[in-house]
């Protein structure tokens, strides 16, 4: 376990923060520091002698005053379960960590109006559970549904699997409630349709990663809950195939709300790391598609029947080369359990490269092709792959090391040349280098790297003016180097 003493600016902090809110509000305990110090991959490991846990809006308020008059920086953490090490802190022990897991109360769910207000804090997975008692559902969903929080959802702009239909976080968000870096509470729950008071501050504040300040509670929007759905596996060509696919079935219907690409390659690692899990069709194929068609109306045509009557033709006539439609919910949710578990099965295969990456989504087919070739003719004995959401533009393109490579050689030497090299296929594209996961510490080079100065000078005048201590997520987004020093 590493342990780091408190600098004697963090002491203070932590004395005032006991004075203030309690015991209850401090964790100096190595121990119970040590699950939050490493990010989901295991590939940032950083230290903490405290975690901060206000549990109301006017604690984190008192803990950001604390916190910028002692100069000490502090990282904003819901699940940790950031794919870019966004919310690990850094190295040197030199940040506090602010944990908003106690912030879990769902203030209020109204249907009638189709707004719920959850605290940073609320599980994903527990939202859906009080908004389906309710007879509504809120329409994102990701594989780490079951730790990752509302805060940290807003604060990296999520996707996920229903983003063809409903589009990210930042269009389910209608209201931010945020304490900024020096203590002061931006109240902006109201879900006003219209407001033109000049910039947007919650628009600012979703997607920044922690680095602006702190969210506090968000006011979402909800949709009726599903009466009816069905989950088809389709085996295809090609991802120009599997496009068409999509592109004919939208045609037909306004029901697809996730169609996802999943290659023979993936499906292979999950089948392989994930106990439990089955090959969905008996025949074997280069790549899949998982697509889920839902009816909120019990009187509509079943969601099973309508995919099968869409899927005949393209079965006829060669576009899909199987397809099978899950009979029970018990099979939607195996077939589902496949594409949520492909990140941690890529995880379990041995070191890799992820790149989260968007290109427009009529150039993503070929683009998934001739860069998996360009990579792997590049980095002899790699092997690439990438799997996601085809239908928003959006893949995970995978890049594994060569079998028997020592990874921490292998993350230190080879890795950066690998995404420079991906990188650079994808705004060569017209891409960007972060289609949902934001930036984190692992892709802030690369965002200096490939953005333009206009772009780069702008995003630092905004943090300088909000944060002008550097004193939020210091080393995520923009970096050290772009922050002013503390006072
Ligand atoms: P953390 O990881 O704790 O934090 C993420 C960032 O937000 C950090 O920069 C942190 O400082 C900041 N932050 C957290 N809470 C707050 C707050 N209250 N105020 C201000 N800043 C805050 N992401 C997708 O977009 N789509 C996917 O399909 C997807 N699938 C995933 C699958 C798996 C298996 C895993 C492990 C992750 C996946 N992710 C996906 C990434 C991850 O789940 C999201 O980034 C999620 O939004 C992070 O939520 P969190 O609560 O864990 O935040």
């Amino acid at each position: 376990m590493t342990m780091i003493q408190p600098s004697p600016r963090q002491t203070s902090l932590i004395d005032a923060v006991r004075a203030a809110l309690g015991d209850a509000a401090v964790t100096t305990d190595p121990g119970d520091i040590a699950p939050w110090l490493d990010d989901w991959r295991g590939r940032y490991h950083g230290r903490s002698p405290a975690i901060l846990s206000p549990d109301s809006t006017a604690a984190v308020a008192t803990v950001m005053r604390l916190a910028a008059e002692h100069g000490v920086p502090l990282v904003p953490q819901g699940g940790n379960t950031s794919m870019v090490g966004g919310a690990t802190p850094p190295a040197d022990g030199s940040a506090l960590i602010v944990s908003l897991r106690r912030m879990n109360r769902i203030r209020s769910i109204d249907p009638a109006a189709g707004l719920a207000v959850a605290e940073a804090g609320v599980i994903l997975a527990n939202l859906h559970a009080a908004a389906e008692a309710e007879g509504m559902r809120f329409p994102l969903t990701l594989g780490a549904r079951g730790s990752a929080t509302i805060g940290g959802l807003a604060s990296t702009n999520a996707g996920g699997t229903q983003v063809l239909r409903f589009g990210t976080m930042r269009g389910l968000v209608a209201g931010v409630e945020a304490v900024l870096p020096n203590g002061e509470i931006h109240d902006g729950l109201a879900a006003l349709k219209k407001d033109n008071r000049g910039y947007d501050l919650d628009h600012l504040l979703i997607g920044a990663e922690g680095t602006l300040g702190i969210l506090t509670a968000v006011t979402l929007r909800l949709y009726p809950a599903i009466a009816q759905r069905a989950v088809a596996w389709v085996g295809l060509a090609d991802p120009e195939t599997a496009l068409a696919l999509l592109r004919r079935l939208e045609r037909q219907t306004d029901t697809i709300e996730s169609f996802e690409i999943v290659s023979g390659d993936s499906l292979a690692q999950v089948l392989a790391h994930i106990p439990g899990t089955r090959a969905p069709l008996a025949t074997t194929h280069r790549w899949h598609v998982l697509i889920e068609s839902v009816a909120t109306d019990p009187a509509a045509e079943s969601p099973a029947a309508l995919l099968e009557r869409l899927l005949a033709p393209a079965l006829a006539d060669g576009q899909a080369a199987d397809a099978t439609i899950a009979a029970s919910e018990a099979q939607a949710e195996a077939f589902w359990r496949i594409r949520d578990s492909l990140s941690e099965a890529e995880r379990a295969s041995g070191p890799a490269m992820q790149h989260d990456i968007s290109v427009p989504v009529a150039s993503m087919p070929r683009f998934m092709v001739e860069a998996a070739a360009a990579a792997e003719a590049r980095f002899p004995g790699s092997h690439a792959t990438a799997f996601g959401h085809l239908g928003d533009g959006n893949v995970h393109f995978h890049v594994r090391a060569p079998a028997g490579v020592d990874p921490a050689r292998w993350y230190a030497e080879d890795a950066p040349g690998v995404t420079r090299f991906v990188h650079d296929l994808v705004v060569a594209a017209g891409g960007s280098i972060s289609a949902e996961h934001g930036i984190g510490q692992m892709k802030r080079a690369e965002l200096a790297r490939l953005s333009s100065p206009a772009r780069m000078a702008a995003l630092r005048a905004i943090k300088a003016g909000l944060d002008p201590y550097g004193l939020m997520n210091p080393d995520k987004l923009l970096g050290l180097a772009e922050s002013p020093p503390a006072p």
